[in-house]
């Protein structure tokens, strides 16, 4: 039997190229090894301020583009976490395993209340005991994320050997897997690419705005004239070169950088080039998924199910432990 693999994306904004390149390609690559399962996790997205109204448009639009990208969904299930009312369930349940302390530590819900000064709410603190939750639902054994995600799945198996050691062997614990590019630094250089911040580069991007994006995108800022050499080890524009340029094209970058023989914007242009070329039929692909809504839908719907009755198998196990039947 095939280990199962779970994992998810919120609905928070436009899929970009840092969930591509640090988690969508690695579910890709995974799913023939594992027994894939993957959530609109629309539940998460609303522990931050969001209009109600694009709701819905976001999710068709989070699945589409992930479809698109390549997550085969004859290989693996997709849907939306609030269809599946387990998932708050098993969350009370596990709250009462999880010490307040260990929230507190969190480095997202520190950066995201930061964010959010004027919306710190309980679920957002409680953001990674959902996310346990949606993992040990489905006794989720592999977990891929990014590397900010890393210390949500250290947390998750915590929590899975306090519910085993209290109420009996029921969860395995989860491990994260990480890709070769499991942090994706934004266009400004400094913070991690994200969709709640200004500073990324959508999967739908037409050609145009790829190339305005990149043009403003900030580089190496020790160089300051175009006769200054740049040093490619602390450009992100280079390191996204890394992911989306070939061999060659990296090393002859790098020299012709270094010796200033290529300027910031000739840099840019390559990669800018060489992203469309891979995006493109991405964005094409997710357009013609966004535009038909309806089969989007019917697939989740479909993922759903199989969810809602796994979900419940696991919910019944965990009530029978705890005394609740
Ligand atoms: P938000 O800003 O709303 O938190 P996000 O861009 O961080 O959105 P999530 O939906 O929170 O995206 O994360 C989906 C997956 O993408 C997770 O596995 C996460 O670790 C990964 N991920 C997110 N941003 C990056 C990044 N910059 N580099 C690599 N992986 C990332
Ligand atoms: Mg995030």
């Amino acid at each position: 039997m095939k280990k199962r693999l779970f994992s998810g994306i919120q609905p928070s904004g436009e899929v970009h190229i840092g969930n591509y390149l640090g988690a969508i390609k690695n579910w890709i690559s995974l799913l023939d090894d594992y027994d894939c399962i993957f959530s609109i996790v629309d539940y998460h997205a609303i522990t931050v301020e969001y209009s109600p109204g694009v709701m819905q448009e976001r999710i068709i639009n989070a699945a589409a583009t992930n479809i698109a990208a390549g997550l085969d969904t004859d290989r693996c299930i997709i849907f939306v976490q609030s269809q599946v009312p387990e998932h708050t369930e098993l969350t009370w349940v596990l709250n009462t395993l999880t010490p307040m302390g260990i929230l507190e530590r969190m480095t997202q819900f520190k950066d995201k209340a930061q964010q959010n000064e004027k919306n710190i709410n309980v679920g957002l603190f409680d953001y990674p005991v959902l996310q346990t939750a949606d993992i040990l639902l489905y006794k989720g054994q592999a977990v891929p994320v990014g590397e900010d995600q890393v210390q949500h799945i250290e947390l998750s198996r915590e929590i899975a050997r306090k519910f085993n050691t209290r109420y009996g062997e029921l969860f395995p614990e989860p491990q994260h897997i990480l890709s070769n590019a499991p942090r994706i630094m934004g266009l400004d250089g400094k913070n991690k690419m994200s969709k709640s911040m200004n500073n990324y580069i959508s999967l739908i991007e037409k050609p145009d705005a790829i190339w305005k994006k990149l043009s403003r995108a900030v580089t190496d800022e020790n160089r300051k004239r175009r006769d200054d050499p740049g040093n490619p080890d602390i450009c992100n524009v280079y390191t996204l070169h890394k992911y989306f340029s070939t061999d060659s094209e990296l090393d002859r970058i790098n020299k012709q950088c270094r010796s200033a023989e290529i300027g910031c914007v000739d840099c840019k242009k390559i990669l800018s080039e060489n992203m469309v070329k891979e995006l493109e039929p991405i964005r094409e692909k997710s357009l013609e998924l966004i535009n038909n809504p309806v089969s989007v839908m019917d697939t989740l719907n479909a993922g759903a199910e199989k969810c809602r009755k796994i979900a419940k198998e696991t919910m019944s196990e965990v009530r029978s432990l705890m005394g609740l039947r």
